[in-house]
C-alpha cells in the first residue's frame, strides 16, 4: 500500500533515497481542535464588514497569513485591496473573536502520534502561520517534552504564509535535515502545498470538512482522516519508508 506513495514522492522531488530524522506538524487542526473557532471568528467578521465570503472559503485559505485572507476578501468584494489600517483592525476583531470562542482542545490522536514519532527517535517540530506570543508555553503545557522554542517557526519567523514553501524551508532549517529527511502532517490545502513546494513527503489530515480531492490535488503524499487513523498506521507507515 505504502511504496507507492513513496515511489511518487521521490520521482516528483528527484531524490533517490528517503531517511526521516524529523516530523514538521502544522498546529491548528492537526495539534488542536481549533479550525471551527476560526471560521466562526472570520465569518463573523467578514459579515461584520459586509465581506462576501462562504465558511468553506476559511477552510480553503487556511495557512494564508491573515492580511493575505483580508486582501482576497476585499478584491473579491470591493475590488480594491484593504489598507494597512483595515487590515490591521479587521485581524484585531478576527483574533478577539476567536481567542472568546476558542476552547484550547489539543486534537484527539495527536498525543498518541507524537509518542510513536518519538519512539523511532525523530524529532518533532511545529510550523504554523499562527502569531500567539504564549504558544510555545501552551504546547509545553499540553504536550511535555515534544516542542522547543528554537525549533519553532510561527508567524514571527517568516515573511510569506502557506501555500510558498517558505515555512517549512525553515522549519527543515530549524531541525538541521534536508527535505528528504523529514516528514509533514498537514490538514490544510494551502499548508500541503507548502510542505510538496518544499520537497517534503507529506501527510494530509483531512480533520475538516473539505473533499479529500482537495487535500490529493494540492500534493498529499498519504491522507488520513483524524490523527487516530494516522497513529493507527505509523508503524506501517514507518516500515515502508524506513526499509
Ligand atoms: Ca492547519
Amino acid at each position: 500500500m505504502l511504496s507507492s506513495p513513496l515511489q511518487q514522492y521521490l520521482n516528483k522531488s528527484g531524490y533517490t533515497s528517503f531517511h526521516p530524522q524529523a516530523v514538521l506538524f502544522d498546529m491548528d487542526g492537526v495539534l488542536y481542535d481549533s479550525m471551527p473557532y476560526h471560521v466562526q471568528a472570520w465569518s463573523e467578521t467578514a459579515i461584520h464588514h459586509a465581506l462576501k465570503h462562504t465558511p468553506e472559503d476559511f477552510y480553503l485559505f487556511e495557512g494564508r497569513t491573515g492580511e493575505g485572507t483580508i486582501q482576497e476578501l476585499f478584491q473579491r468584494t470591493f475590488k480594491r485591496n484593504a489598507t494597512p489600517e483595515e487590515c490591521e483592525a479587521i485581524y484585531k476583531e478576527k483574533a478577539e473573536r476567536f481567542n472568546s470562542y476558542n476552547q484550547g482542545a489539543t486534537m484527539k490522536g495527536a498525543a498518541e502520534v507524537l509518542a510513536k514519532v518519538k519512539a523511532y527517535d525523530l524529532q518533532t517540530l511545529v510550523v504554523t502561520g499562527s502569531g500567539q506570543h504564549s504558544l510555545i508555553d501552551k504546547l509545553n503545557h499540553d504536550f511535555p517534552g515534544y516542542f522547543v522554542r528554537e525549533k519553532m517557526v510561527t508567524a514571527y519567523d517568516v515573511k510569506r504564509g502557506k501555500p510558498d514553501p517558505e515555512p517549512y524551508l525553515m522549519g527543515l532549517e530549524k531541525a538541521g535535515v534536508k527535505a528528504n529527511e523529514a516528514l509533514v502532517v498537514e490538514n490544510a490545502p494551502m499548508g500541503v502545498q507548502a510542505a510538496v513546494a518544499a520537497g517534503i513527503f507529506t501527510i494530509a489530515v483531512n480533520t475538516g470538512p473539505l473533499p479529500d480531492s482537495v487535500l490529493w490535488d494540492a500534493g498529499a503524499n498519504l491522507l488520513f482522516h483524524d490523527m487516530t487513523e494516522l497513529e493507527m498506521n505509523w508503524e506501517s507507515i514507518m516500515h515502508a519508508l524506513l526499509s
